[in-house]
């Protein structure tokens, strides 16, 4: 049985565009499985590398 999850102990993954392991965060509680990027900065880079049109408000 878990005793409670330490700081040690947060889920983390690897950033999808840098590669970089990131760790949970409390922001993310509710889309830890949708997040896919380590931060603002790379998901923005994310989406000006795609030049997709349905790049949009969404
Ligand atoms: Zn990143």
């Amino acid at each position: 049985m878990p005793r409670g999850i330490a700081k040690s102990d947060l889920p983390s993954k690897p950033c999808a565009r840098c590669g970089r392991p990131f760790t949970w965060r409390k922001k993310w509680a509710r889309d830890w499985d949708q997040v896919k990027y380590c931060s603002d900065a790379c998901r923005a880079a994310r989406q000006s590398d795609k030049q997709s049109p349905e790049g949009g408000a969404r």
